[in-house]
């Protein structure tokens, strides 16, 4: 017998009822509320279950919409209650709110999707919540094993229902993946009750319109690169931007890797926010020629570049507003 033939249970629980041989407090009364008390919370004063859905709230997640047919009509839901769980046998694990549409629709060899989000499309996840705004676009759907999947999602998975469990208010449901699909993207992301996003390439001064961006950088000093040498190294302190002048660099980031030639701006972020150290290796791929410019340098040219000073704040601004 495999791993996944052994028996199923679908554990929802019974009004009322105690799960045999549980151990003492745990599952005796699923539908009694919770008691506050038994959180504990250094707060004085807290209300113990707020503070522990704001503590919750601390684990960012991203966000996928559940969907399935039921009756065949097309039913999707915003969940981030979503994890991995196994790669032999894959299996994912969603938790559902028993009061949830969908918490009925879901039972063992039921086939789901779950639709990763992008970035762009936190309307849709508001809408797969039950709060559409009023100028959402209707949904489209792609249909994978006869199962719905959000269009324009950053990654897709269908599933089949092989065992669910009681979860409290939740039920879990564990599903055995059949369908993946992954694209390129940024996803949205969910924490401390929000929205917000990644952001891949913080550039700030690279974002300065030409004409602001050379008088900064006129005080800068050429310094030239070999083949495989750091321009800078990932942690490490450092007070000097480069402006890319000839050649490519290869920065790598965790996760992430990529070339920038002539042109590209690379160290800004540690030249705006000292001490915190690079976020990424930058290395010469090929001879590379620079332009080195200090933090004491732009700071001096700031001063006589009024305008580029404030189109600085306005770039760093709209970075505010992508995270909000
Ligand atoms: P409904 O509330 O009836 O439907 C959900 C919404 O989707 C409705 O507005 C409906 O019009 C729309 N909709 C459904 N199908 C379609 C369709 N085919 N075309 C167009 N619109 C459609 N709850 C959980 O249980 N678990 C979680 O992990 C979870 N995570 C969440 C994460 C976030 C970021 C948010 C915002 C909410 C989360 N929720 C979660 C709450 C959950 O999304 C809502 O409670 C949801 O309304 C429950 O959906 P329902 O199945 O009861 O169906």
């Amino acid at each position: 017998m495999s791993e996944m033939d052994a028996p199923s249970e679908f554990e929802l629980p019974v009004h009322g009822a105690a799960i045999a041989g549980a151990p003492e407090g745990i599952g005796q009364s699923f539908d009694e509320p919770p008691e506050p008390e038994l959180i504990e919370t250094p707060g004085v004063g807290a209300d113990p279950l707020l503070e522990f859905r704001r503590t919750l709230g601390m684990f960012a997640t991203g966000v996928t919409v559940i969907t399935v047919v039921a009756d065949e009509q097309v039913h999707g839901m915003t969940a981030n209650a979503f994890m991995s769980v196994s790669l032999a046998p894959p299996l994912v694990l969603v938790s559902i709110d028993r009061k949830a549409r969908m918490n009925a629709m879901l039972r063992e060899g039921v086939r789901f999707g779950v639709s990763v989000l992008e970035a762009g499309q936190r309307e849709l996840s508001d809408r797969f919540a039950g709060r559409p705004r009023p100028d959402t676009p209707e949904p489209r759907f792609e249909l994978v094993h006869a199962t719905p999947l959000v269009e324009g999602a950053l990654a897709h998975l269908v599933g089949r229902v092989v065992r669910s469990y009681w979860g409290g208010d939740h039920s879990l449901f564990l599903g055995r993946v059949e369908y993946v699909y992954y694209g390129e993207g940024t996803p949205l992301l969910f924490h401390g009750g929000r929205y917000e996003r990644v952001i891949r390439d913080p550039q700030v001064f690279s974002a300065l319109p030409a004409e602001l961006l050379q008088p900064l950088l006129a005080a800068g000093v050429e310094t030239t690169f070999a083949d495989g040498e750091a321009l800078m190294r990932r942690g490490e302190r450092g007070d000097a931007l480069y402006l890319v002048l000839e050649g490519a660099v290869t920065v790598a980031r965790p996760g992430r890797m990529f070339s920038l030639g002539a042109g590209a701006v690379v160290g800004e972020i540690e030249v705006l926010d000292p001490g915190a150290g690079r976020i990424a290796d930058v290395i010469a791929d090929g001879d590379v020629r620079a332009l080195r410019v200090t933090r004491d340098e732009l700071r001096a040219a700031l001063g006589t570049q009024p305008r580029a000073a404030l189109a600085l704040i306005e770039i760093l601004a709209s970075r505010f507003r992508e995270l909000a």
